[in-house]
């Protein structure tokens, strides 16, 4: 192949990784470099929580979503499941009437893109193990099956087609892959990106020397934006902070084979007058009030192990991405909070937090939040990124996408709706004024 035909990566993400696994393994293109300076998979790609669902609110998520797991499921049975692919489901828990109900309309509308069918239980027949779709549980059926949930709670949605896996061995499974086939990964930083007459010619590297390329792709991650605009593009994208907390559950409190857990109500936490007084002294009046929805969690590491992972985002920072990145000093204690009024038997833990660890990263993300995957600006540039918080589910579909574009290969019908020059459509800009924020 030539260096015309030549595909030069930026970033060693699970993005970039999985453009270069596509690319190689299964459209037969082997010329391709992916350039980065750090290790592999250890910027962003090594902190998510490694959760999947294709539970999202319009079809053309729903399809690269769906996409995305159908390629997870069938390199997971390739691979003998080298990244511990598991399917244990997303729970979504209220205690509020209105929620749940709130949370049945969702469901239809999610089934109707293609999300499976919706169960309501018990009138649909009995709750099952292992389906597609979303179950509607009444609080009977929730504390039969999931009994460590708060009895406040009267509902749950649970999402059947989600679970997690380990990013990180899936990413190290598929560059093994992509390397068996001619992939090379070079250890620096892209500082140019060199074109003539319009179109992409390589690009160039902070050692000065530069590698000849006919498509350039922009896999940065957090740094997408300084270098997409390497080639002269101003990708609209903006980034958060997002933190994540690992405790040892040493009573034993979250069942092993729990899936996602995620509190869907608004909550006050649980501070003393003298915490009050205090947190007051200090300032911190953003952990006194109303509290925002989804504190979640998950167990982390198989059946032996005793760890639990939580997460919620109250503060929302949106910032340019820096490292290290500030942690607040109270996330441990807030999250264990929050989780506790979901959990009540993690109670114990609030008298003194058990071992933990605190991680995290950036949500890089269009104000949309859709990804970016696809060819965009001077011919040969293509952009895979935006990953936002679904990163690691979306990056087989993402990757597979991207590679169709390049290999000129049959594309999906939703293919246009993560093109940047959707922006040029006034019906798409449309969605987003109506939207106001959120998920489109
Ligand atoms: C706390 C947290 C929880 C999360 N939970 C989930 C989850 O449950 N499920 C999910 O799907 N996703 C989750 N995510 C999101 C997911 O982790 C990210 O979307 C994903 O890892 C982004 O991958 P990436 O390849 O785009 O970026 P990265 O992994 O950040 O990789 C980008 C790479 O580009 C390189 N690079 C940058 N500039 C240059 C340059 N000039 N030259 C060469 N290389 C360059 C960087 O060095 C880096 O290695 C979570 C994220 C966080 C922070």
């Amino acid at each position: 192949m030539t260096s015309g035909t030549r595909v030069v990566i930026i970033g060693a993400g699970i993005a970039g990784v999985s453009t270069a696994f596509h690319l190689s393994c299964r459209h037969d293109i082997s010329d391709v470099v992916v350039v980065d300076p750090r290790p592999p998979l250890t910027l962003t790609s090594d902190k998510s929580t490694e959760c999947y669902r294709n539970w999202w609110p319009n079809a053309s998520m729903v399809g690269l979503m769906n996409s995305s797991i159908d390629l997870l499921e069938e390199m997971a049975e390739e691979s003998g499941d080298i990244f511990s692919l598991r399917r244990p489901g997303y729970l979504y828990v209220t205690a509020d009437p209105e929620t749940f109900r709130r949370m049945g309309e969702e469901a239809d509308a999610a089934s109707s893109f293609g999300g499976g069918e919706v169960r309501r239980h018990p009138a649909d027949g009995p709750y099952r193990e292992q389906v597609d779709g979303v179950d509607l549980l009444g609080p009977d059926d929730l504390r039969e099956h999931h009994s460590y949930v708060t009895d406040e709670a009267v509902g749950a949605l649970e999402v059947r087609r989600a679970g997690y896996f380990s990013a990180q061995q899936l990413g190290s499974w598929m560059l093994d892959q992509a390397k068996a086939r001619g992939v090379r990964v070079v250890a620096a930083t892209v500082t140019s990106i060199l074109t003539e007459n319009g179109r992409v010619t390589g690009v160039e590297l902070d050692d000065g020397s530069s590698i000849d390329a006919g498509h350039v792709v922009v896999a940065a991650g957090p740094m997408a934006r300084p270098v997409a605009a390497l080639a002269g593009l101003d990708l609209p994208l903006h980034s958060e902070l997002h933190i994540k907390v690992a405790f040892r559950d040493h009573l034993g409190v979250v069942p092993r084979d729990a899936g996602m857990f995620i509190w869907s109500d608004p909550q006050h936490l649980d501070w003393s007058d003298e915490e009050r007084e205090a947190l007051s002294d200090m300032g911190r009046t953003d952990v006194t009030g109303e509290m925002p929805i989804y504190c979640h969690g998950r167990p982390e590491g198989g059946a032996e192990s005793p760890y639990v992972v939580g997460l919620w985002e109250y503060h929302g920072d949106v910032m340019e991405p820096v490292w290290p990145f500030p942690i607040d000093d109270l996330y441990a204690e807030v999250v264990m909070k929050g989780l506790t009024t979901m959990i009540p038997g993690l109670a114990p833990y609030l008298d003194g937090l058990p071992e933990h660890s605190v991680d995290g990263g950036y949500y890089t993300k269009t104000e949309e939040n859709r990804p970016l995957i696809g060819p965009a600006g001077l011919e040969g540039l293509h952009l895979v990124c935006a990953f936002s918080g679904f990163g690691v589910m979306v990056a087989s579909g993402a990757g597979d996408l991207a590679a169709r574009h390049i290999a000129g290969a049959d594309l999906p019908g939703y293919a246009d709706d993560f093109l940047l020059s959707r922006y040029d459509r006034p019906e798409y800009l449309a969605m987003i004024e109506a939207l106001g924020s959120g998920q489109l």
